[in-house]
């Protein structure tokens, strides 16, 4: 089957055209600027080359025809006419507790998505605008809903629940929910098969380090907590977002800064975490490592207490689960930043936890990390989002 794989954004939309028999995308692109200009990148895989194609972009539904034409394109399209898209997968980001799994959508499930999108304000509308864009521009195709909290809803009220009034919970829903559920699925799931692990009976946490980052322990195959809550916000602390805080230092900023919550929440949200602490150096650790190296203190600093923070969440999942077996990085840092890993897992020493140096030298490739010796396996494993929604996409309508 080809599956197309839809992550659409309020401005962006990316996608991927994946052959399920091979498990390879044929075809990487982005629509940019949706609303406000336009711009196509679409990479076939067969060649490599970027195509760049600048074209208004008034809604979704255009960026989906733009998408189509790339890929039956005679030149640099990839399949040779439309009803070769067996099915679509879509990325939606938030199911609440209705939706525990993967699903065909149809208008009963948009009704569920819709009435979670208080929880998903800036994500849900977006991701069922791209939905309903496919439902129109390809008519008969099926389409699939894969959410990023649908692999956490295993978790127990005892990792879930706030410490708060708890009609709370009942009346406005307010719990964890946790993200990246997609990664951490398919991460987790790799780690077993590459270590050996007994599905039935393994501890494994999973660090996704990214823009965005989060951490996961996961027993037996099922999330028990995460780091992400009712809202990515919460946990690490990432490229731009502040992670834990205490939250009187809302209220606090509010009045310091006289601002509103919404303007408060706006820089919680996109002007903290490494970038806000390095003073405005960068969100991207190749920068912080760059500007550490001439110097920078409060670049190093950034590095730094991301890495603590990391360690502290590994340590406290090591107890969630009563021991762990194997911890993964993924994620663009976590694949590709061999230095933190090593800081992070420098915490560990106590435990036994041993790198083999040259071995953490890899990037982007399955490797054991660890040393024979060491106590827990640590791995590095390249997480496959698109890959995952694809194959649960062919589960469901295959
Ligand atoms: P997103 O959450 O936006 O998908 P990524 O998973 O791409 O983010 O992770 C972004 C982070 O990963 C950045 O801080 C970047 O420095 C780091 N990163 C990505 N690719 C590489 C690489 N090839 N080498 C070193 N660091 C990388």
């Amino acid at each position: 089957m080809k599956v197309l794989v839809i992550n659409c954004g309020s401005s962006s939309l990316k996608y991927q055209l994946i052959d399920s028999e091979t498990e390879e995308a044929l075809a990487v692109g982005l629509c940019e600027r949706i609303g406000i200009d336009g711009r196509l990148n679409h990479t076939p895989a067969k060649t490599g080359e970027k195509i760049v194609i600048e074209k208004a972009m008034p809604d979704h539904e255009v960026a989906i025809s733009m998408v189509i034409e790339a890929l039956i394109d005679p030149e640099h399209g990839v399949i040779g006419a439309l009803d070769e898209i067996d099915a679509i997968g879509h990325r939606l980001v938030h199911g609440g507790e209705k939706f525990t799994e993967s699903v065909i959508i149809d208008d009963d499930v948009i009704r569920g998505v819709e009435e979670v999108s208080p929880l998903a304000p800036l994500h849900n509308p977006a991701n069922l605008i791209g939905v309903r864009a496919c439902q129109a521009k390809l008519p008969g195709v099926p389409n699939v809903g894969v959410f990023d909290t649908a692999f956490h809803q295993t978790m127990e009220p005892v990792a879930y629940m706030y410490g708060l009034p708890y009609e709370y919970y009942e009346k406005y829903k307010v719990r964890r929910y946790g993200f990246h559920g997609t990664s951490h699925s398919f991460v987790s799931g790799r780690t077993m098969e590459i270590l050996g692990l007994d599905p039935k009976n393994s501890k494994v946490i999973v660090c996704h380090l990214g823009n965005g980052a989060s951490v996961s322990a996961i027993k037996n195959g099922k999330v028990v907590d995460t780091s992400m809550g009712m809202t990515p916000m919460e946990g690490l602390i990432m490229g731009t977002r502040c992670g834990d805080i205490d939250p009187t230092i809302v209220e606090y900023l509010a009045h310091c800064l006289d601002k509103s919550l919404e303007e408060i929440m706006t820089i919680l949200n996109k002007e903290s975490g490494v970038y806000g602490l390095s003073g405005g150096v960068s969100s991207d650790f190749r920068d912080l490592d760059a500007a550490a190296e001439k110097g920078n203190d409060k670049a190093k600093l950034a590095t730094d207490v991301f890495a603590y923070r990391v360690a502290k969440y590994i340590g406290a999942y090591i107890a969630s689960l009563n021991g762990v077996d194997a911890i993964a990085f993924t994620a663009g840092l976590g694949e590709n930043n061999g230095v933190m890993r090593a800081q992070i897992l420098s915490y560990f020493g106590y435990m036994g936890i041993t790198v083999d140096s040259e071995k953490n030298g890899v990037r982007g490739e399955e490797t054991i990390i660890s040393t024979p010796d060491s106590k827990v396996k640590v791995v590095v494993v390249p997480t496959n989002e698109e890959l995952a929604i694809a194959r649960e996409t062919v589960a469901l309508v295959g």
